[in-house]
């Protein structure tokens, strides 16, 4: 059921008349704040060691000779993916609520961890001409109301300077990707997205975003249309990784 008033008004709305609460517990928090230190702190963090790639976090150290298992027997396009928080706990909870009830304020606390993705090496050397959101399907954004990846990808141009390019559509509307494994993920993604018309990524360095990295098949193949349409570098950040 849709409330009459959006989500996010009526939070601002809200929050003129009572104290700032935190959006996971409720517990008072300073009015620039959407979660309390308690509930921060709580976000499961990626530590090192971790895939170059694809930021797959290992336990225990990086031996020699290791290999990651969700990089290996296949192709990913983007140059790496880089993630500063597990889709576990506190921050699965808060990307489904955002996702799936609509509460687009949401997007305050969510666009916070994946900003934190560009204090990462791999991000903060690079130069960036162009953020692309990964784009949802025009049915399912029309079913959603927005798409989560605009709505994290402007935040984080707001933050950082760099311009928002929607370069990317998604021209199928592919089933439920969680019950597909890796590789039928990956052949059933094949054709889904492509240029729009009249965008150029020709020799621009690319900074993808997404909400969640599940197994990266969804950037990868992103990455494969906007490279095999000229972009030089396309590296992708999310809010969260499975
Ligand atoms: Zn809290
Ligand atoms: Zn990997």
């Amino acid at each position: 059921m849709r409330s009459p008033v959006a989500p996010r008004s009526l939070h601002a709305l809200v929050s003129l008349f009572y104290p700032a609460t935190c959006v996971v517990c409720s517990e008072n928090v300073e009015r620039s704040q959407y979660l309390c230190d308690g509930c921060r702190s709580r976000a499961p963090r990626i530590v090192p060691p971790f895939c170059a790639k694809c930021s797959e976090p290992f336990p225990g150290a990086i031996t020699q000779t290791f290999s990651c298992a969700n990089c290996a027997h296949r192709v990913l396009h983007f140059d790496c993916a880089v993630a500063a928080y597990r889709s576990r706990g506190v921050v699965r909870r808060l990307v489904h609520q955002f996702k799936y009830s609509g509460e687009r304020y949401l997007r305050f606390p969510i666009a916070d961890w994946l900003s934190e993705t560009m204090r990462d090496p791999r991000l903060s050397g690079g130069r960036f001409d162009a953020i692309v959101p990964v784009p949802l399907h025009p049915a399912r954004e029309r079913e959603r109301g927005f798409n989560q990846a605009t709505l994290l990808a402007e935040r984080l141009g707001d933050s950082t300077g760099l311009s928002l390019y929607p370069a990317l559509e998604r021209i199928h509307y592919t089933t439920t990707q969680t019950v597909h494994d890796r590789a039928e993920r990956m052949e059933n993604l094949r054709g889904a997205f492509r240029l729009r018309k009249n965008r150029d990524v020709r020799d621009l360095r690319v900074l993808l975003i997404d909400d969640v990295l599940t197994t990266g098949s969804t950037l990868s193949e992103c990455a494969r249309v906007l490279k095999e349409a000229g972009a030089v570098s396309v590296h992708a950040a999310t809010a969260a990784r499975a």
